[in-house]
């Protein structure tokens, strides 16, 4: 996986919409991970032309990232990659395929992926529905982030090699 920014010519949602089930959207007290009211599976958004400011700006990793090849698609993998404007990863998985991320097609480069992000102190989360796994090298650690709290990975480097913890904490206000 690499970063990017802009979509990848010729890529299109088509047939995918697996975001209008995965996002929250708040305009529509739409919670994550449950389709939108407003999503017709297979044909697409009914209300397309008065669909809200997120839905319109939203773009995932897959349409971003020209690394990731066709079983990247969300309608396939059945999960999605977002990448944050920092650089930061987030992979939403489908409730209704739970292990889709730990296929061999994908793991191996979404741990390479967030051992490489945690370099520069990026964790990086999966969702499950109201699961949250942030991604370590050697394991995945499940934990509970209260509202206005954030997970960060604390390193240890010693001579056996490095080791590490996840630590959750409120979120420093500016
Ligand atoms: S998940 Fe990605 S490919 Fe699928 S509809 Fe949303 S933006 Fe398009
Ligand atoms: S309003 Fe339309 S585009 Fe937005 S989540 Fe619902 S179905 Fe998808």
């Amino acid at each position: 996986m690499t970063e990017a920014t802009t979509t990848v010519p010729g890529r299109a949602c088509g047939t995918c919409m697996m975001c209008c089930k995965l996002t929250s959207i708040v305009e529509l007290n739409k919670p994550a991970g449950k389709w939108c009211q407003h999503a017709v599976p297979g044909k697409g958004c009914a209300i397309y032309d008065q669909r809200p400011a997120p839905c319109r700006a939203f773009v995932c990793g897959w349409m971003e990232d020209a690394s990731l090849g066709p079983e990247w698609k969300p309608e396939i993998s059945k999960f999605m990659v977002f990448v944050a404007g920092d650089g930061a990863m987030t992979v939403m998985v489908d409730p209704g395929s739970p292990a889709a991320w730990k296929d061999p097609r994908y793991y191996p480069a979404i741990k390479t992926t967030a051992t490489r992000l945690l370099e520069r102190n990026m964790p990086t989360m999966v969702v499950v529905g109201s699961k949250r796994f942030v991604v370590l090298p050697d394991r995945n650690v499940e934990v509970t982030i209260p509202p206005g709290h954030g997970a960060r990975v604390v390193t240890t480097h010693g001579p056996g090699g490095d080791t590490y913890d996840v630590e959750v904490a409120p979120l420093s206000r500016p």
